[in-house]
């Protein structure tokens, strides 16, 4: 838009046409001050000054454009009658945006500075926009800077008050904080330089894993303590941070020093071991001195001995599988616990095993679906104890209806499966991850059944040292279904 102001209508209706021909849009003014007003409202592009004017002129105008940041920078050709020297016009004018003409108008000429002059203002008002908006980012990036900054710190401060050592990791994976936990003399580069060697390995390689993934990366290891040079045992574990809108990925991780808890552990450990060994001994004689009772007392008639023997037998064998478990575990812990491998027809074996379950618990309902005429290579009395406790559990945890169906089969020709169902007491869904672990038994049930929580444990061991696998499906007060599966490695007929 472009703004004529001449006091004389004569000239500014002629001049009007002449740019409306070229497709300019024009405002005009009769006065100085009528065009200051319209100056204000209004955005132009250019203004075409007449110098002699009443009231205002021409000069005066521009003088008072050039005051305000909204019209300094709107280019101006001042309509003169007599040749102006142009030092004069551009006293104090400097955005370069100015030209004069004389009159009488050389239409040509005027047409040609007004293109010009109208072309400069364009591309310099865009110039001002992308100036502008440039700032702006420049001011929301700066405050973003900033609050990321206090974040950062906050963490800091947050990772600082932990009682554990605690760092941060950047998308690149080098370490960029770690609280003064951590001796103040390490190096911050490398988080495992105190790693014990044994534990490194295996430390690394977790870690490596866990920024490949991207997930949390739990693990103990141990680390040497600078002052004393003594290992400690801590508990790595760091989480994946994702930052909103990038695609970068940093870490907040602690060490957590789980050396009392260890040694507690190991003490535990340790008096399980020599206890059920102890537990051993005397047992061994008690069941041979009840044996030799047992043939002495056998021709007598006495009926209600004979019962008491009996139950006396089956405490004695409870007592015996009790410590047998007790005696695994510490096995399992110590890494004694080997296996003798066989070859033999799965089929016949589960038979007997079945036979004798429904011989010890004539009251339950034993169903056997599937079949897998394979041969196994595994320790049998090993594959047998896990599906007696299967089994056992099953009928345990099944007080109201004492139905088991027993199925195996063998999937795409190289695993068998094995799944124990029970219509029983069912294990809530978020217990149902920790079954297999060492002493755990969910706590619903813990006070109605007897039991030490070391079966599922076992059972799980052993199928993992045969290279299977283990678990369960379960539904709270329906019934659950425990499974194992063994590879078959071309061993079987
Ligand atoms: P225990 O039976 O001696 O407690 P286990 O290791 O054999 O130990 O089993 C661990 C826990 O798993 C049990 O305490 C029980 O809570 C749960 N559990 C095992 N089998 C079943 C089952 N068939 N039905 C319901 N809960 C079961």
């Amino acid at each position: 838009m472009i703004l004529i102001v001449d006091d004389r209508p004569e000239n500014l209706i002629p001049l009007k046409k002449i740019l409306e021909r070229e497709g300019y849009m024009v405002h005009t003014a009769t006065s100085g001050e009528e065009a200051l007003k319209k100056i204000i409202k209004k955005t132009y592009t250019l203004i075409i000054l007449d110098v002699q004017m009443p009231g205002m002129d021409g000069f005066e105008v521009a003088e008072t454009l050039k005051l305000s940041s909204v019209s300094r920078d709107i280019p101006v050709i001042f309509l003169s009658a007599v040749k102006v020297e142009k030092k004069f016009i551009s006293k104090g004018y400097e955005s370069g945006g100015i030209d004069y003409v004389t009159k009488p108008i050389d239409e040509e000429l005027f047409l040609l500075k007004v293109r010009n002059l109208y072309n400069l203002s364009v591309q310099n008002r865009q110039l001002i926009e992308v100036k502008d908006r440039l700032q702006k980012e420049n001011t929301i990036r700066r405050d973003t800077e900033e609050r990321l900054k206090e974040t950062v710190e906050q963490l800091e401060y947050i990772l600082e008050s932990l009682p554990q050592i605690a760092f941060t990791v950047d998308s690149s994976g080098n370490i960029d904080f770690m609280n003064s936990q951590w001796a103040a003399d390490e190096n911050l580069k490398d988080m495992f330089s105190s790693v014990h060697p044994d534990d490194l390995e295996k430390a690394k390689s977790k870690w490596i894993k866990a920024q490949k993934t991207n997930t949390v990366s739990q693990f103990e290891v141990r680390l040497k303590n600078k002052p004393t040079e003594e290992y400690r045992w801590f508990l790595f574990r760091a989480i994946p941070v994702k930052k909103r809108n990038i695609d970068e990925i940093t870490w907040v991780g602690t060490f957590t020093d789980i050396e009392e808890q260890k040694k507690i552990e190991k003490q535990k450990d340790d008096f399980l071991g020599i206890a059920s060994h102890e537990l051993k001994t005397p047992l061994t004689s008690l069941k041979a001195y009840f044996q030799l009772m047992e043939r002495i007392l056998k021709s007598t008639e006495n009926i209600e001995l004979q019962k008491y023997m009996e139950k006396m037998h089956e405490q004695i064998d409870r007592l015996k599988f009790l410590i047998g478990d007790l005696l695994d575990v510490s096995r399992i812990q110590s890494g004694r616990f080997t296996f003798d491998k066989t070859s033999f027809e799965f089929e016949p074996f589960l038979d007997n095993v079945l036979d004798n379950i429904k011989e010890m618990y004539p009251s339950v309902t034993l169903k056997k679906s599937g079949g897998a005429a394979i041969k196994l290579y595994a320790d049998k009395s090993r594959i047998e104890q896990v599906l007696l406790n299967y089994l056992t559990n099953a009928i345990k945890y099944s007080p109201e209806r004492k139905e088991i169906i027993v199925e195996s089969l063998v999937k795409d020709s190289n695993e068998l499966e094995v799944r124990v169902t029970d219509f029983g007491i069912g294990i809530p869904k978020e217990k149902q991850d920790h079954l297999f672990e060492k002493f755990y038994r969910v706590e619903e049930s813990a006070i109605r059944f007897q039991g030490l929580g070391i079966g599922l444990y076992i059972s799980a061991e052993i199928i993992k040292r045969h290279g299977g696998s283990f678990g369960v499906e379960s539904e709270l007060n329906e019934g659950s279904t425990f499974y194992f599966t063994l590879p078959l490695n071309g061993t079987h007929a």
